[in-house]
C-alpha cells in the first residue's frame, strides 16, 4: 500500500490526509502542537470561545463542501453591517447593501454601487491591484472596501493582487459567511472524524526529511517529548507547515515569503444591552466585533465577547502602555464603561497571513516530496484546503509516471 506522511495538522494537512485516504493511501499525520487545527485551533476561557482571531467560515467554499459532503456543521451567519470609526471617534455606517446606507452617499453614489456589482460578477485580472480595477467605484473603494480588506489581508489592498481581492470580496458578499458553534476548532473536529486515531501524532515536530536513494523511500526524523524518533518507508511526504517549510532539513522554499502578523484581543463584558451586529473598522485597530452577537455559543448567556484585531504583533510593552486608551476606544464602540471590560486573552499570530503581492505562486513538478505554498494562490481556508487536495493529485500523477 502507498504510504504518505503529512507534516502539519492545519487545514491544508487535514485536507491532504482526507484526500489521500479517499484515494486508498495509508497516511500518518504529524503535528507539532498539542491539538490539530493550526490557525483554526481555539481555546475556551471563562466560558468564552477564543479563536486565534476573527475566523469566519464560508460554508460555500467549494473545497469545504467537497470534504463535508453530508456532515452537519452547526453555525450561525455573521452580519454584513459595516461601521467605520475615524481618528476622532466619528462613526459612519458604510454597509454597501443595507437599504438605509444604499440610499445614503456615505459609502459612495448609487452608480458606484452598481459599478461595483458589475465588477463583482465579472472576471478579474491577476496582474492588477484592486485600486487599478476600482476607477468606477473609487469612493466606495476608499471608504468601505479598502478599510474592510485591510483587516482581511492585514495590509493595504493597494499591495494585493487584484484577482485575490476580487475573490475574497465575492466570497464575503455572495457566499455564506458563518461563525461555527463553539468555535472554529469544531470544524476541525468534524473534518477529522474519519481519520483513524492511530494515524495521528500530536506534539510531534518533524525536523528532517531524508530521501533514501537505494529504495526510493523517505524517512522522517520526529522530535517527540525531547526524544528523536525515526518514521520510515514513506512513498510520499506532503509538507503542510506553510510559512515554516524551509525550517525542516531536507526541504527548501517558504523562507523568502513576507509574512504579516496579527493580534486579536478578547474582552468579556456583562451582556451588552443593545444589539451590536456590526463589524467596526477602525484606525488604531483594523476591526472589532461582538462575536457572541453573531453566534451566542461564543459566550455564556450573561456575557458578551468582543474580539478586536490589530495589525502586527502588538508587543506586550505597547499593550501595557496603551491599554487604557485602546480599552476606552473599544468601550465607546459598544456604549459601555471601559472598567467593565475584562481582558480574557491576547492572541498574537506571527505568521498570520503572507503578503499577497502580485506574484505568481510556485508550482513544483510531481515528485515524492510536496511542499505546499498555497498561500500565494488564495488567502483563505479554501486555499489551504485546496492546496492539500492538489498535493494528493500530484501524488496520483507521480504514481502514474513511476509505473
Ligand atoms: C487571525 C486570522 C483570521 C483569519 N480569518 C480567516 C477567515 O475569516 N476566513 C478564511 O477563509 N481564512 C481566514 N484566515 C486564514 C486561514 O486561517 C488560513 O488560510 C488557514 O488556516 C491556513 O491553514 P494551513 O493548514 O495552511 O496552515 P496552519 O493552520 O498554519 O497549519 C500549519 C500547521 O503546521 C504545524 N507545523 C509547523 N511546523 C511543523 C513541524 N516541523 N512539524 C509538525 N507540524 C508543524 C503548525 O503547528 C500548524 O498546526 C485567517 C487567519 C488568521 C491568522
Amino acid at each position: 500500500m502507498t504510504k504518505v506522511a503529512i507534516v502539519g495538522g492545519g487545514l491544508a494537512g487535514i485536507s491532504a490526509a482526507r484526500h489521500a485516504m479517499a484515494n486508498g493511501y495509508e497516511i500518518e499525520l504529524f503535528e507539532v502542537g498539542e491539538k490539530f487545527g493550526g490557525r483554526l485551533a481555539n481555546t475556551v476561557i471563562d466560558s468564552c470561545v477564543i479563536d486565534k482571531g476573527f475566523q469566519v467560515v464560508n460554508l460555500n467554499y467549494p473545497e469545504l463542501r467537497k470534504l463535508l459532503s453530508d456532515k452537519r456543521v452547526d453555525s450561525r451567519p455573521i452580519f454584513t453591517s459595516l461601521n467605520y470609526v475615524d481618528k476622532n471617534g466619528e462613526r459612519r455606517d458604510l454597509s454597501p447593501f443595507n437599504i438605509a446606507s444604499t440610499l445614503s452617499t456615505a459609502s459612495g453614489s448609487l452608480i458606484q454601487k452598481i459599478s461595483f456589482l458589475i465588477y463583482l460578477f465579472s472576471k478579474s485580472n491577476s496582474s492588477l491591484t484592486l485600486r487599478d480595477q476600482s476607477s468606477r467605484f473609487k469612493d466606495l473603494n476608499n471608504r468601505v472596501l479598502s478599510p474592510f480588506l485591510s483587516g482581511v489581508f492585514l495590509a493595504s489592498p493597494e499591495k494585493i493582487r487584484g484577482d485575490v481581492a476580487h475573490h475574497v470580496l465575492r466570497y464575503f458578499l455572495v457566499g455564506r459567511p458563518h461563525l461555527i458553534n463553539g468555535g472554529v476548532g469544531n470544524l476541525i473536529r468534524i473534518l477529522m472524524e474519519d481519520i483513524p486515531k492511530e494515524r495521528l501524532h500530536l506534539i510531534s515536530k518533524v525536523t528532517r526529511i531524508i530521501q533514501n536513494p537505494n529504495d526510493q523511500l523517505l524517512s522522517l526524523i520526529v522530535e517527540k517529548e525531547q526524544r528523536e524518533e525515526n518514521f520510515e518507508n514513506f512513498d510520499y511526504v506532503i509538507v503542510a507547515t506553510n510559512g515554516k517549510i524551509g525550517e525542516i532539513k531536507g526541504t527548501t522554499g517558504g523562507n523568502s515569503r513576507q509574512w504579516l502578523a496579527s493580534t486579536t484581543v478578547y474582552h468579556k463584558v456583562n451582556r451588552l444591552p443593545k444589539r451590536n451586529r456590526k463589524l467596526f473598522l477602525g484606525s488604531s485597530f483594523v476591526n472589532s466585533v461582538v462575536a457572541s452577537e453573531a453566534n451566542s455559543t461564543y459566550a455564556d448567556a450573561n456575557s458578551s465577547l468582543i474580539a478586536t484585531t490589530f495589525l502586527g504583533e502588538l508587543p506586550e510593552s505597547i499593550w501595557q502602555e496603551r491599554k487604557d486608551e485602546y480599552e476606552a476606544e473599544i468601550a465607546s464602540l459598544y456604549d459601555c464603561d471601559a472598567k467593565e471590560l475584562r481582558l480574557l486573552s491576547i492572541e498574537r499570530v506571527a505568521n498570520s497571513l503572507p503578503l499577497f503581492a502580485p506574484q505568481k505562486p510556485t508550482d513544483s513538478a510531481p515528485g515524492q516530496l510536496s511542499t505546499l505554498d498555497h498561500s500565494f494562490d488564495e488567502p483563505s481556508q479554501n486555499g489551504a484546503l485546496r492546496s492539500g487536495r492538489l498535493a494528493v493529485e500530484k501524488i496520483l500523477q507521480a504514481t502514474a509516471l513511476r509505473r
